[in-house]
């Protein structure tokens, strides 16, 4: 197993290293594991990440907020668990993710926004991964094609009480999905989004006691994830309290940084 330094995201002083000089768009992006605690920006970096790269973001929590809102049998299982700020069961939220990235968009990567979130369903992506990456060496596609390379965890570290003010400050578009805040990032006109103009909400989740709840649910099942990736070799951990577009920056280099230095082990 080959181990990559891990990246920091303290700014680099000087120099270019040889990685550095193959430019950003020759960048297969591959999987991406957004980390972080609710109200972490994962949703805001997703987003942002997923237009520059041209992946898919693909989040449980909307995917689940969507089947919710359409009254399926998987947003029916998964309402009271939300509500409540629990996490929903892992094989319904395996098979979800399963079934998102069979889906050919994902071929050159993707975001996977706020999954995993148990140990199990790291395991399982893991597994899946593996499976996909075996199916395409067979296929011969493996240069071309994502399962092929490793996924990068990145995890998005804020304190307790900023967390809780980006919580009870977030409205979201429910047209567009553009994400904004009350107090850190409000729209131009009152309460209406900056885009269509539709009317902002906030997520019924989003109150003091839930975040509460979500913050002990995430402590116990979603940290020791965080721990396991760390442990392992592509793994990168940016300050999420800095302003949105130096988080966004600290993140694609690093992941460049892991992506380039796969490629030129591949050359040599
Ligand atoms: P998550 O998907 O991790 O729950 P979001 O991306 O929805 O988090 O962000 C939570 C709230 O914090 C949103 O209202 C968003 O506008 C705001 N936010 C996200 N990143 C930053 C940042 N770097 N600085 C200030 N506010 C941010
Ligand atoms: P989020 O939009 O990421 O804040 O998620 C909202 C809610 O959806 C969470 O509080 C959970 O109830 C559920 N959820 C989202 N992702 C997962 C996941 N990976 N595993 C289990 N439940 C999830």
């Amino acid at each position: 197993m080959v181990t990559l330094v891990a990246v920091s995201d303290a700014p680099k002083k000087g120099g270019t290293s040889s990685s550095e000089k193959i430019s950003a768009s020759e960048t297969v992006p591959g999987p991406i594991l957004l980390l972080g605690a609710p109200g972490s920006g994962k949703g805001t970096q997703g987003k942002s990440m997923a237009a520059s790269w041209g992946i898919p973001q693909i989040s449980t929590g909307d995917i689940l907020r969507e089947n919710r809102a359409r009254g399926t049998a998987l947003g029916k299982a998964a309402e009271k668990l939300m509500g409540e700020g629990k996490l929903a069961p892992d094989d319904l939220v395996n098979k979800m993710v399963a079934e998102r990235l069979a889906q050919p968009d994902t071929a050159r990567g993707f975001v996977l926004d706020g999954y995993p979130r148990t140990l199990p369903q790291a395991e399982w992506l893991e597994r899946s991964l593996a499976q996909r990456a075996d199916a395409q060496r067979v296929d011969g596609q493996a240069e071309t094609t994502v399962p092929a390379l490793a996924a990068i965890a990145v995890n998005i570290r804020v304190s307790y009480t900023e967390l809780l003010r980006r919580i009870t400050g977030r409205r979201n578009c429910p047209t567009c999905h553009r994400i904004y805040n009350v107090y850190l990032k409000p729209p131009q006109v009152d309460t209406v989004c900056d885009v269509d103009g539709t009317p902002l909400v906030a997520r019924a989740d989003d109150v003091e006691t839930v975040f509460e709840e979500r913050m002990r649910v995430y402590d116990a099942q979603t940290a020791p994830v965080v721990e396991h990736y760390r442990a392992g070799d592509r793994f990168i951990e940016v300050d999420g309290e800095r302003p949105a577009d130096e988080v966004a920056a600290a993140i694609t280099a690093g992941i460049e940084r892991f992506r380039t230095e796969e490629r030129l082990r591949n050359l040599f």
